[in-house]
């Protein structure tokens, strides 16, 4: 990982200048889409807190006796919170474990970090188990609470955190960085399919996605020919990755919306799929591709929850099969 992304220069500059001041809030809650980077900035924001030599800029020097701890995981001040392995969720039980370690002081005598991320995955619970500790935590703290999806946590949290937004970079600083990153090919495409971030953006060109998504509209426009079979390809893809799947489909809904109202492909997400999504457009209702939006987002948002992915993609599949 960089030391921190270019596009988040900005917030790396205030936060860091109010650090030096001694005027840095007690939590903060970073928001924006993910695959920007949130979580990679607020582990080095700790870094570079406990660092005992961070460079002019404020980054940590990753060699120190305290950076040294902090690379093998050991640091006893530093904190980090998220849903534990299988579960979709952080339970009530580790915001009360959490909330008991910082009920007492620093175990080295400096400052105390803790990372909660994604925040919005804490149930209503949990989140009511960390207020107090948020209103009162304590000298040299920083609570940091990562969320892509902030207006999902309760009033109450928010209003205890100073936000800090982390915006989408503009298309040369996200393509010069992808090229860095080595990527090659249609990058315009990759970022339009990544709703725009460069660390999505990265990751499918890395995965394979173009190919797995090449395969995937083949078979979500057959199964409107009667050539494929909803069940099975509700188990093919929940196997695969339910959440790309999902994220594809909204995509090829939202251009066949576009082409319902303007023929100029110029503005589609999927370009390169013109050829397959222009006919079908010419065949469907412009208010039932609406309605099948709305159903794809609630879909979407049900995903971060203990949903049953194959039974959800189930009924995705059986009502575009349905729409006319
Ligand atoms: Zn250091």
């Amino acid at each position: 990982m960089e030391k921190s992304y270019s596009w988040q220069d900005n917030q790396w500059r205030q936060i860091i200048s109010r650090a030096k001041l001694g005027s840095l809030p007690h939590s903060l809650l970073l928001t924006g889409l993910p695959g920007l980077g949130k979580f990679d900035f607020a582990v080095e924001l700790a870094n570079s807190l406990f660092c005992e030599q961070p460079d002019e800029e404020g980054h940590s020097c990753g060699q120190c006796r305290i950076c040294l701890l902090l690379k093998a995981g050991t640091h006893p001040d530093f904190h980090i919170v998220s849903p534990e392995e299988k579960s979709k969720v952080i339970k009530i039980d580790q915001i009360r474990d959490f909330c008991n370690v910082m009920a007492h002081k620093s175990q080295l005598g400096g400052y105390r970090v803790a990372i909660l991320s994604p925040a919005e995955s804490m149930n209503t619970s949990a989140a009511n188990a960390l207020l107090k500790t948020l209103e009162e935590p304590g000298e040299r703290t920083l609570i940091m609470l990562v969320s892509s999806q902030p207006g999902y946590l309760p009033a109450t949290i928010r209003s205890r955190c100073q936000k800090v937004d982390f915006g989408l970079p503009d298309y040369n600083t996200s393509k010069n960085w992808l090229e860095k990153q080595g990527v090659t090919g249609d990058i315009k495409l990759l970022l339009n399919l990544s709703l725009k971030t460069p660390l999505t953006a990265l990751a499918t060109f890395n995965d394979g996605h173009l190919q797995e998504r090449a395969a995937f509209i083949n078979e979500f426009l057959g199964l409107k020919q009667g050539l494929q079979n909803p069940l099975q390809l509700a188990d093919k893809w929940n196997k695969l990755q339910p959440e790309r799947c999902l994220a594809w489909m909204m995509s090829w809904i939202m251009d066949l919306i576009r082409l319902k109202s303007d023929d100029n492909t110029s503005h589609m997400i999927n370009n390169d799929m013109k050829q397959h999504l222009q006919p079908i457009a010419r065949q469907l209702d412009l208010l039932n591709l609406f309605s099948f939006q709305d159903k794809l987002q609630v879909a979407n948002r049900q995903l971060t929850t203990q949903v049953n992915g194959q039974l959800l993609l189930e009924d995705l599949f059986i009502t575009w099969i349905k729409i006319r």
